[in-house]
Formats: structure tokens, sequence, C-alpha cells
């Protein structure tokens, strides 16, 4: 019998089944059960081995998805203005995103109080401070196959960005390579899928692991960590992405929240800003949008600007150097906000990528990429609601750039007239 049973569901199945069986672990005395079978037999087996499965897809992943966003911006030039204001909208946002996310996490401290650091598998290994000199050289790889081999996240991406960027200025020369790496893209993201689709079982390990080695206090920190993605997502929206259409266009926010609405509707149920694409080009051209710039908006946005997901980003990274009792340094923390800003760029329009480019955001400033399994559990939820905020993001963003190209219908975006969208989800 075919299986109808969704992902996100045996998820939460593993989750709950991880929780218990970690529970009673927990009271089980020392000895071979417990210790030699459980512990450091099937629960490593399933959760580390998941754990690595993410950590084998990073630096492919990392390689082709920013290779392919940067080389898909071919179409800049043309665009020129359009373009460039664009880019630098969707960039500017997310380092903003990024950096409220961190700054709420040190306020409400999410991971003060949990003490994982007893399970590092690998040693950390932050902490000495670089000067920004040294910084910079360091991103440049004298060997970008070493970079690889060493998994060096900054260097790659570097190199990646260069290399999609020649692609895309040799134009026709270059569509071999072009089209290899977009079927390397393809072949990345679907190893991702296969990956995620043990997501139930490494779950299940890893949550059983949590709770066998500290009990109920994983629950309140994973809570709290899940306010502080929550609470970014709520100001970032709210405070950074209405008051910039405000201070821009001088437009009311309350159509385009209405069109949005059903936009929202699929983000949310499917959790991929690629699967709500169609529906969020016709909220734009429903909002009075010219076909001009929300052509080119709209998709560039579903490739490169990814929000919410840096939130999350940034969130998870500050819980788990809290939880492994490591402290982030200012010049970590930029580097943080530099590389999920990348990172954007690079992250697929499909559910859960965001955080294998945790892992990656994580390797970058040493951070143990173990504290991934322990957010897990509750990523599908938040993904949920970080993708609604990433299509949010690229909606305000071609509002803005079209009303400041006089490519907009001022009297089209106050209609009530919602025909198109009706059509779209009927
Ligand atoms: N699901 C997100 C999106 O499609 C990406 C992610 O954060 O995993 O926008």
């Amino acid at each position: 019998m075919k299986s109808k049973m969704g992902l996100t569901t045996k998820i939460f199945i593993g989750m709950g089944l991880g929780l218990l069986l970690g529970l009673i672990i927990r009271v089980l005395p020392a000895g071979f059960i417990k210790d030699t079978l459980f512990l450091n037999g099937i629960i490593k087996v399933l959760g580390t081995g998941f754990i690595s499965a993410i950590k084998m897809l990073v630096v492919p992943l990392v390689f082709a998805s920013i290779t392919c966003g940067v080389a898909s911006l071919a179409n800049i030039k043309s665009l020129g203005r359009i373009g460039g204001k664009t880019i630098v909208f969707y960039l500017f946002t997310t380092a903003v995103a990024i950096s409220i996310a961190i700054g709420l996490g040190f306020i409400i401290n999410p991971g003060v109080g949990l003490d994982m650091s007893s399970l590092v598998i690998q040693e950390p290994t932050i902490g000495e401070s670089q000067s920004i000199a040294d910084l910079i050289i360091s991103i440049i790889p004298t060997n970008p196959v070493k970079a690889m081999v060493d998994g060096d996240m900054l260097q790659i991406i570097s190199f990646s960005i260069l290399f999609g960027a020649t692609i895309s200025i040799l134009g026709e020369k270059a569509k071999h390579v072009k089209n290899f790496m977009l079927s390397l893209n393809e072949v990345c993201l679907k190893m991702v899928n296969i990956v995620m689709a043990i997501a139930p079982i490494g779950v299940f390990g890893l949550i059983a692991n949590t709770f066998a080695t500290t009990g109920f206090e994983a629950f309140g920190s994973l809570i709290k960590y899940m306010i502080v993605v929550l609470l970014a997502l709520a100001v970032h929206a709210v405070v950074v992405y209405s008051g910039l259409l405000k201070g821009f266009t001088g437009l009311s926010i309350a159509p385009f929240i209405k069109r949005f609405a059903k936009v929202a509707a699929v983000t949310f149920s499917t959790a991929s800003s690629g699967a709500a694409l169609p529906i969020t080009k016709k909220a734009m051209d429903d909002s009075g949008v010219s076909n001009k710039v929300s052509s080119f908006t709209i998709p560039l946005g579903a490739t490169i600007n990814m929000d919410g997901t840096a939130i999350m980003q940034g969130a998870a990274t500050v819980f788990i150097a809290q939880i492994y009792a490591i402290e982030l340094g200012i010049g970590q923390i930029m580097v943080v906000i530099v590389t999920a800003t990348l990172a954007s760029i690079g992250t697929a329009a499909v559910p859960g990528v965001g955080l294998v480019m945790l892992s990656m955001v994580l390797r970058t400033v040493g951070l143990p990429v173990e504290g991934i399994g322990l957010i897990m559990g509750v990523d599908r939820i938040l993904d949920m609601c970080r993708t609604t905020i990433n299509v949010f993001g690229d909606c305000i963003c071609t509002l803005i750039v079209s009303k400041s190209e006089n490519e907009f219908d001022e009297e089209k975006y106050y209609s009530s007239d919602d025909t198109l969208i009706d059509e779209v989800t009927a």
C-alpha cells in the first residue's frame, strides 16, 4: 500500500517517538542496554548518521546553487537600474533581518541554561580573532579544490560567485558549463530530498539522544528558540517591511495584505517559495505592478531573497553557540551576517534547504553542526513561517521598485478586483 502520510507528519511522529524513547532511556540504569545498545549504538547511528548525510551535501550544494544563482543574474545588465535596485534591496533587507534575529537571540537567550557542551562530537575551532585584513585575504582561495576539500565555506562562496559571474559574462560561449551547473544543482537538490526523506528517522535518533541526556530542559529552550525566530519574523514584516513600503512609496499596506493572504496560504502549506511563484506573480499583477518589473523581481526574489531563512539562521547560530557554551565575538557575528546573507543567494526555494545551508553558516564560525539535531524537530513549522516572510519580502521589494520606476498602477492597487487571484486559487 502506498503511504499517503506527508513528510511533516512523519517528522512529528519521529520526534514524538524519539522523545518517548529518550525519556525511557534516561531512567534506565547505566549499563549495556542504556550506554552500549542505545546511546552509543542505535541512537548514535541514526542521529549522527543523519547529520553526516546533511554535512555531505553542503559543499556540492553551495557550489552549485551559488554559481547558478549568480549566473541567473544574466539579465541584470539589460535591466540596468531595476536590476541594481532590486539586488541592493534584497541583500540589504536580508542583512537587516539576520541582525534582528541575532539581536533578539541575545536578548531572549534561548540556549542559556541548556548545556550540551559535553555532547560536542568535534572540537569547536572558534576563538582565534582575525584582523580584517587577514579575514579578507582568507576569503580568497589560493586553490578552490583545497577549499572544497577543507570545507572552507567563505572561500567556496567567493569562488562560486566569481565562477557564476563569469558564466553570466561569457553568455553563449559558456552555455555548456551553465547547463552542466544547472543539472548539477538539480542533482544536489534531489539529494537533499532523498536525505530529507530519512529525516523522520534521523530526528527520532537526535531527539531521543537529547531527551535521554538532558530531559525536559531541552523543551523550554526549544520553545524559546522558536519564540526568537517567530518574533524576529514578525518584527521584520511589521516594522522593517511595512516601514520601507510606507517610507518609499507612501502606499497603505492594507490592500497588499489582503492579496498576500492568498499567497501566504500557499507558502504556509508548501514551505516553498518556488511553489508559490505563480500565485505571487499574479498577486503582484493584481496589485498594479507592471509585468516588466514583476517578471524580473519575483523569480529573482524566490531565488536569492530569503529574509525569513536568514532570520532562522541568525537565531539558530546564537542558540547553538549558547547550548555549547561557546562565546561569539563581534567578528564572528559579522561573519555570520555576511555568510547568511550570501547563503540566502544559494538557498533553493524548496522546503528544508535553509537548514542544510545553516550547517554552512555554523561551519564558517566553527560551531558544532551537531547542534542542528536539536532544532531539526521543530524546523518544519518554522519553515512554513519563514517561507511566508521570504515571499513577503519579494513582494514588498517589487512594489517599491515598481513605484520608483513609474511602472505602477496605483488605481489598480487600491481597487478590490481580485479576479486573477481567485482564478489561480480556484
Ligand atoms: N523553504 C524556504 C523557501 O522555500 C527555504 C528554506 O528556508 O528552507 O523559501
